[in-house]
């Protein structure tokens, strides 16, 4: 099978007998999967962004991890084939492309997709190549649970937001959606399937979280689940000065246990530009944005802090909400007998917290310095909540700002340097806006920090009691050892040894995700997007020249030299992790960080 694969990419080269040949690869490889798409018009050649496209030699659309086995096989027995897993192909540089490589489109894996109970804690088996909706969809629908952390858009599969972070609202309670999942299953660049976790083949497991698909494919991941509320209280308020919304926000994302569900903000232009300014804020067409509210001293952009709570209708008629937020965290085993029982009875009081729903949200709004007069909110079905980016997505396809091109900046930028960025890029380069949402809102560094404790525990009778524990936070874990239930904490001695993800951010203990999601349209009517690319380049090079401490999310370098620049202290280990389970540099070639060898 493998000289055959040889003698049919040579054949390739010379661009010869192009359907027969993908034909004979599918028997070679012995495939359950299908082929085909090949050429600049297939979409293995196109992502979101729309700005590279690179043929690739043909498309696979595995149907199993088997089968993707079979393919980093034989691309390793090759002398020079690549193999890039496309999850919904939702990159804007040509991430999950592969030039005369081999695409494997990720969400023909359909399978697994089941929920599992260990000691208490739901969680949701599931294929690299689902999409996050359909796991919304499924999860609450069929059993009213749900992943805890999201991304605003769900329109991505899982391995896919895998391998950078997957970033939203509830980042900041926790942690991005690679804190959050427990077990994978990984097929290497040496085409090894493996299962990796906490405790077993860690090296793994840490290093393809956020590991840009560098290490392996991700062909099953274990996701942890809660139970799903019912309803979101959304609300959005308006600033008019940067440093009262960055201290609100920050004031919101570090009290964990006092607040929404939900904290995100953006930037808005000014004025009453429908696609960058007051338009864009309210929740419901009936609302009206009033800018007499406005204060004079208002610079050319605005503010907009977007919260959402919690509530379940089903639970309390009377519109009150149970605080699930320590049950679900410190995975007390109570949440099977919640998830079961809806009504919660056999649950001891003292667990559950009753909060008339008006007064809570009243109570968090109070200490926040928002223009009065910008208020907004609505109540829609947690489901609704979480597919609201689908309805931008709809528009868009409508107005054919879907399908332009998309030169998106994503970047990291510390709590020390947001104010400089502030006056600079939002106040000054972004101030008419970007046809589109501008993102900014603060993150916890401690949820992106995965721990590996073992506590060992001596009793009064010098019995020992090892427990290894999987907490996704520092603060969970001071949290959890200080809990009076579960451990006395005058017995413990911790032996904490810290494995990072290999997910990249600021070294500041709150740093803001600011996004620049531009939906412009396609030239004549819009701006040529090498424009918007200069644009954005621009701003880094502020970032850079200014010293700021910042990294890029969803990162596209050229050269080594900035790759190294970007891993910082963690590029040795990213390498040597590289070497161990990728030694070809077989995969994800649209990264661009390493050369395929023979
Ligand atoms: P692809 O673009 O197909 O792949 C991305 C990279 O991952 C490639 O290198 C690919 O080879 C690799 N890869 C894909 N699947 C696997 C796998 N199974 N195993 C290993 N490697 C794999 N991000 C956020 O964090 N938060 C957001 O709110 C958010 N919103 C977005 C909204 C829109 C409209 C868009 C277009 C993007 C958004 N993103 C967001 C960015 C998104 O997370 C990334 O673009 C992500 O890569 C998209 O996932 P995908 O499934 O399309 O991956």
């Amino acid at each position: 099978m493998l000289a055959y694969l040889e003698h049919f990419v040579h054949e390739k080269d010379a661009e010869s007998r192009q359907d027969d040949e993908v034909a004979s690869l599918s028997r070679a490889l012995e495939l359950q999967a299908s082929i085909d798409e090949l050429g600049p018009t297939g979409i293995a050649s196109k992502d979101f962004g729309g700005i590279k496209s690179v043929k690739p030699l043909a498309m696979i659309r595995p149907s199993s991890a088997v089968d993707v086995a079979r393919v980093v096989k034989a691309a390793a027995a090759s002398p020079s084939l690549t193999v890039a897993a496309r999850g919904n192909g939702h990159s804007v540089n040509g991430q999950a492309m592969a030039e005369k490589g081999l695409v494997l489109d990720m969400r023909a894996l359909e399978e697994p997709f089941e929920i599992v109970w260990i000691e208490g804690t739901a969680y949701l088996d599931v294929s690299g190549g689902a999409l996050w909706e359909d796991v919304l969809k499924r999860c609450v629908s069929e059993v009213g649970l749900a992943p805890r952390s999201w991304t605003d858009y769900l329109g991505l599969t899982v391995g896919g937001t895998l391998s950078y972070a997957g970033v939203s609202g509830q980042t900041f309670r926790y942690g991005p959606q690679t804190s959050n999942v427990t077990e994978l299953e990984v097929v290497t660049g040496k085409g090894e399937t493996l299962c990796c976790s906490l405790t077993q083949n860690s090296e793994l497991f840490f290093g393809a979280l956020g590991g840009l698909g560098q290490l392996g494919i991700i062909t099953r991941a274990r996701v942890v689940l809660q139970k799903a509320p019912d309803m979101v209280r959304w609300i959005r308020v308006v600033y008019s000065e940067f440093e009262e919304y960055a201290g609100d926000a920050e004031l919101l994302v570090e009290e964990v246990e006092e607040c929404f569900d939900y904290v995100e903000g953006f930037v808005l232009v000014n004025s009453d530009d429908p696609g960058n300014g007051w338009p864009t804020v309210r929740l419901d067409p009936e609302q009206v944005f009033d800018p007499i509210h406005i204060p004079s001293t208002a610079g050319p952009v605005l503010y907009c802090l977007e919260l959402g709570l919690h509530y379940g209708n089903a639970d309390d008629p009377s519109g009150g909400r149970v605080d699930m937020a320590n049950l679900a965290d410190v995975r007390v085993p109570t949440l099977p007998q919640i998830a079961k029982n809806p009504s919660f009875s056999g649950i001891s009081k003292c667990q559950l917290l009753y909060h008339p729903l008006n007064t809570d949200v009243d109570r968090l709004l109070r200490r926040l310095r928002f223009i009065p007069g910008l208020k907004f909110q609505t109540d829609v079905s947690y489901t609704e909540f979480l597919l609201r980016v689908k309805r931008v997505e709809e528009h868009a396809k409508a107005s054919g700002t879907w399908d332009a091109p998309h030169p998106w900046l994503n970047l990291f930028v510390s709590k020390s340097d947001i104010v400089d960025f502030d006056r600079e890029v939002f106040k000054k380069i972004l101030k008419d806006g970007v046809d589109g949402p501008i993102l900014v809102y603060p993150l916890l560094r401690t949820k992106y920090v995965t721990i590996n404790c073992t506590i060992s525990w001596s009793s009064i009778e010098n019995h020992k009691l090892f427990i290894v524990m999987v907490v996704p936070s520092y603060s969970l874990l001071l949290r959890t050892l200080s809990h009076p239930h579960l451990l006395p904490p005058r017995c413990i001695r911790p032996t904490l040894g810290v494995l990072l993800q290999s997910v990249v951010v600021p070294d500041s203990d709150i740093f803001y995700i600011v996004a620049l999601l531009r939906f412009s349209p396609p030239p004549p009517k819009g701006p040529p997007p090498e424009l918007l690319v200069a644009q954005n380049n621009e701003i880094i090079q502020f970032c850079t020249t200014r010293g700021l401490d910042f990294k890029l999310y969803f990162p596209h370098y050229h050269s080594r030299e900035d790759w190294m620049k970007h891993f910082g202290k963690q590029w040795t280990r990213f390498v040597e992790r590289k070497a161990n389970f990728d030694p070809m540099a077989i995969l994800a070639p649209g990264q661009r960080i390493f050369s395929r060898t023979s």
